[in-house]
């Protein structure tokens, strides 16, 4: 069985992998790029991420590339801890979480399906459509070369793993339009810092309409220092355009966050002293009807695109990729396996996607600033211990990781009857 996975971001080795583990070879990767170039910033894969990495057999690969943090901490604009919990090992998981750039990790996913495939990549090739997608026959797809010049792969399944600005997304919904905008800015960051807290916490500063996230992504260095990602984030007149690359000047962001200074944290310094600053609207798409059309399947951003609260681009893809392969594996035909894989993952993602809209778990960062604008001597004068506990586990629950029912579940590994 052929099958042809179009875009080599993450979700696209990542099905890969999965379907080679599974027991499928013939499988190519279509990516628009002509080269494999790790590009982003900082990226989070929760427990329920890394489970599949360790599964696949790639989770100390990619264990080397990042840090695991060891607490989340919310506060609000004036430094005040409004909620801090434990994460991954710390917090009864069996696996942690990692904290890792974005770029690495792309590069390192590609790099294993080289080591465990061969040569599958096809690069330089920008799909623009799909043919005769039919039960029975399997898929074209249709790609345009760098010069101009067309190139059709033919495959017995279609997997688009092409990202939020999906062009098999648009082929079945062409009347969707562009990612839809929150109404917030995001820009993006690296920086070599003196570490804050304990060199290992994930902090988030402010409320809905300006915040700041910050977390390590390497060890500290023996200058003392250590490579922090971050993501300083305000409500915003006029929307910027959804490219992940575009770079700002770092000033007029740090001027933002003007006073955001604690002793412990200094984030227009941080602001100041980064690499390089991208801006990027926090756009998200509605959820779809369907991720599955005869024999092609939307799989990663392609299907749900959603904001970064609570960090779910990569976990979720991870999810995708190995429910996806596991129901290959195990399902008696091709159409029973995608209707399987669809209904295993959409209607979470669906519900996953509603819930980020809300703000997701940092939502007691904007009940915080609600009832208490100027600040609070105890939380707890403002929010109950249970209601911060709901919060925090009514979210676990919704995005599949829950340390109890993670723990439980029973592995996606499986091998496809030869
Ligand atoms: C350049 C870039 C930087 C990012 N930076 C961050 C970050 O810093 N932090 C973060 O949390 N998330 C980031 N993301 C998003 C994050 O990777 C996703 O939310 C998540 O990991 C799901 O990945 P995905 O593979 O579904 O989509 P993506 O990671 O977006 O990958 C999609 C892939 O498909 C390719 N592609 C797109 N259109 C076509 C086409 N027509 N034909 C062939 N190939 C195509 C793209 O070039 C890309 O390689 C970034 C995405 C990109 C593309």
């Amino acid at each position: 069985m052929r099958i042809l996975i179009v875009g080599s971001g993450i979700a696209g080795p990542l099905t890969a992998l999965s379907l080679e583990r599974a027991g499928f070879t013939d499988i190519v990767i279509a990516e628009r790029n002509e080269e494999i170039r790790g590009l982003g910033v900082g990226i989070n894969l929760l427990p329920h991420a890394v489970r599949e990495f360790t599964e696949l057999g790639i989770a100390d690969r990619t264990a080397a590339l990042g840090v695991e943090p060891s607490t989340l901490s919310y506060y609000n604009r004036h430094g005040q801890r409004i909620w801090s919990e434990p994460r991954g090992r710390a917090a009864g998981y069996d696996w942690p979480q990692l904290s890792v750039h974005r770029g690495r990790l792309q590069v390192e996913l590609n790099e294993l399906v080289k080591e465990r495939l061969g040569g599958v990549h096809r690069l330089g090739r920008r799909l623009i459509d799909v043919q005769g997608s039919t039960a029975v026959q399997g898929s074209t797809a249709v790609f345009e070369l760098s010069d101009g010049s067309r190139e059709e792969i033919t495959a017995d399944i279609i997997v688009a793993a092409d990202g939020i600005h999906s062009a098999a997304r648009k082929l079945r919904f062409p009347g969707e339009g562009d990612p839809i905008w929150s109404g917030l800015t995001l820009w993006r960051g690296t920086a070599f810092v003196e570490p804050y807290l304990d060199g290992a916490t994930m902090i988030m500063v402010g409320d809905a309409d300006q915040k700041f996230v910050a977390y390590p992504l390497g060890p500290v260095r023996e200058n003392g220092t250590q490579l922090i990602n971050f993501i300083a984030e305000r409500r915003c007149e006029g929307l910027p355009g959804a490219d992940w690359n575009r770079q700002v000047e770092r000033e007029p962001i740090a001027e933002f966050f003007e006073g955001w200074s604690y002793g412990w944290l200094d984030i227009p310094g941080i602001i100041r002293s980064s690499e390089e600053l991208l801006e990027y609207p926090m756009v998200d798409r509605d959820a779809l009807p369907g991720w599955t059309f005869d024999r092609l399947a939307l799989i990663g951003d392609a299907a749900h695109a959603m904001y970064p609260n609570g960090s779910n681009g990569g976990s979720q893809a991870t999810l995708d990729a190995r429910t996806f392969a596991y129901r290959l594996a195990t399902a008696d035909s091709i159409a029973s396996a995608l209707k399987a894989y669809e209904q295993d993952r959409l209607p979470s993602c669906t519900a996953l996607l509603a819930l980020t809209r809300q703000t997701g778990p940092e939502r007691v960062m904007q009940l915080a600033y609600e009832r208490a604008p100027e600040g609070f001597s105890d939380v707890h004068e403002v929010i109950s211990q249970e209601e911060l506990e709901t919060i925090a586990a009514d979210y676990k629950r919704a995005a599949g990781f829950h340390p109890d029912s993670l723990n439980a579940r029973s592995s996606l590994n499986a091998r496809v009857a030869k």
